[in-house]
């Protein structure tokens, strides 16, 4: 496994020569470590990107020249798909099926980009219709700079998938600092880049503490976009520092996300798309739709069941076949779920199932699946987000009870409706105050549709087209056409 930092094309070690853990969340058992990038180290990244950037040419090639790299990419990925997922495994502690996912999409996201890169040589400009005719107009689009991209743990290879491709696509170079708990696959991605001969300084990954080697990204003068994903509070102040030298900034924060079921419903697809939207990689999932409203006539039977089916879930090591709730990803994080849980049943809240640790399972950060009811609207349980396999289930009367409650939220990442009568779930999905909604299921993502939140939950759009304009800056260019004097003093 890699445990160096990829700089301008060489495996280096970090200038200070320091080191972080890597922890396997099934056993508490050390790995190996990685090195901690410092802000000396940094500063050599962000040269280097810096001068592929304005100097040896990564933005002067065309879009399908770029595009050969990422399919190359995509293709390195593929070509050691399971090897990948399984160190994601390993690091993160999510089910080997979910990981083997998580690398397929990142694959498939370079592949996407690629074909965005291609068409880049086509509508990379746009010739404005201007009233004088004395003038010709065009608006071109012209790659950012240089992108420092800081990415979480959920998903690590795919977090780093949806940031680096597009950016290299639209012609940035990166700066990538992958979550410090599980940056091993996205060394596994440098490595890629490296085999397929992306050019030094294009691609630049540097592990370490959010603290040093994320907030020298943040600071440094020759960034010029921030894209980060992660929480609300970092999120805030990288907005805050970007303010500083007015850098390009796009925020994927956290989320609270209801989930709004009628009545006409199947009672067993709902408890399967419930338990999927909060329970796939152990809850960790800024869109988990963690706030369940159940009209009040199916209320009773749907908590029924899905306490009978959420007590069945196999919780494993992620290497286990048939697993479907791994370990959650650190000893903190795991403490903060479990503090959570305390603080709901402490404001009054029922923990109808789950809360404690497994039992049979006395080294891991495993944690039953939790199904809270009764909670306080005023409790931090329906407020903040748990970002753990911890859903709170609420009945509701009325479709506007259950609008209002939905978006009765400092956050808007997403929202999900089910019913059988077509035209009021369109209703209420038009309703909701969220920036991805799905209909009649939950977490389905596209790497063709955009992604991001409203209100707290961030600010700009990733994936799809969006996810490219990003990387994007528009410069217009405009001619003077004609022979005639401009006729301010000639006349
Ligand atoms: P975090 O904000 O603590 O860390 C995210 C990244 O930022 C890590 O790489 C970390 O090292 C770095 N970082 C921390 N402090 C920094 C600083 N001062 N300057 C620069 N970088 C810094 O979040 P986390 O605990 O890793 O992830 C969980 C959070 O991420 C949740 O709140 C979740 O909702 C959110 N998230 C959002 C999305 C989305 O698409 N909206 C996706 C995944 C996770």
């Amino acid at each position: 496994m890699r445990n160096e930092l990829y700089i301008d094309g060489q495996w280096v070690k970090p200038v200070k020569g320091g080191t972080c853990d890597v922890i396997n969340p099934a056993t508490e058992e050390l790995i190996q470590t990685i090195s901690a990038a410092t802000a000396e180290d940094v500063d050599i990244a962000v040269k280097a990107a810096r001068r592929a950037f304005d100097r040896d040419g990564w933005p002067k090639l065309t879009g399908a020249q770029r595009a050969k790299y990422l399919r190359a990419i995509a293709d390195g990925i593929r070509a050691r798909q399971s090897e990948i997922a399984k160190l994601e495994v390993l690091d993160n502690g999510k089910p080997f099926p979910e990981a083997d996912w998580d690398i397929a999409d990142a694959a498939g996201c370079f592949d996407f980009y690629a074909g965005l890169a291609e068409e880049l040589d086509k509508n990379a400009e746009e010739v404005i219709a201007l009233a004088d005719d004395r003038f010709t107009s065009k608006a071109v689009k012209e790659p950012i700079g240089v992108a420092g991209a800081i990415i979480p743990w959920n998903y690590p290879l795919l977090m780093a998938a949806w940031k680096v491709a597009p950016a290299l696509a639209a012609g940035c170079t990166v700066v990538l600092k992958p979550a410090e708990q599980t940056s091993l696959t996205a060394l596994e991605l440098a490595a890629v880049a490296d085999e397929i001969g992306l050019p030094a300084g294009v691609l630049n990954i540097v592990t370490g503490a959010g603290l040093v080697a994320g907030q020298a990204i943040v600071d440094h003068k020759g960034v010029d976009k921030l894209a980060f994903t992660g929480s609300g509070p970092v999120g805030s102040k990288i907005m805050a520092a970007a303010a500083r030298d007015i850098k390009r900034v796009s925020l994927e924060l956290g989320g609270k996300s209801p989930f709004v079921v009628f009545d006409d419903v199947d009672i067993e697809q709902a408890v399967e798309w419930i338990m999927f939207g909060i329970f796939w990689n152990q809850g960790q999932v800024c869109s988990a739709t963690s706030r369940v409203l159940v009209h009040e006539a199916i209320y009773e039977a749907l908590l029924a069941r899905l306490i009978e089916e959420t007590e069945k879930i196999t919780i494993g090591n992620g290497m286990d076949d048939g697993v479907l709730l791994g370990p959650l990803v650190s000893k903190r994080q795991h403490e903060q779920v479990v503090a959570a849980i305390e603080g709901a049943s402490k404001a009054g809240a029922i923990v109808a199932c789950g809360g404690t640790r497994p039992e049979g399972f006395d080294k891991g950060y495993y944690l039953r699946p939790t199904i809270l009811t009764d909670v306080p609207l005023d409790s931090d349980a329906w407020v903040e987000e748990i970002f753990g396999p911890v859903v709170c289930v609420k009945p509701f009367k009325t479709e506007e009870e259950a609008i209002d409650l939905a978006n009765d939220s400092r956050f808007g990442l997403a929202a999900a409706v089910m019913s059988k009568d077509d035209i009021r779930a369109e209703r209420v999905a038009a309703a909701f105050r969220a920036g991805i909604v799905w209909i009649n299921c939950s977490q389905p993502t596209f790497t063709e549709a955009p992604w991001g939140g409203y209100k707290e939950s961030g600010i700009g759009r990733e994936l799809g087209r969006w996810g490219l304009e990003n990387y994007l800056e528009t410069k217009q260019i405009t001619k003077y056409v004609t022979d005639k004097p401009w006729g301010w003093y000639i006349k």
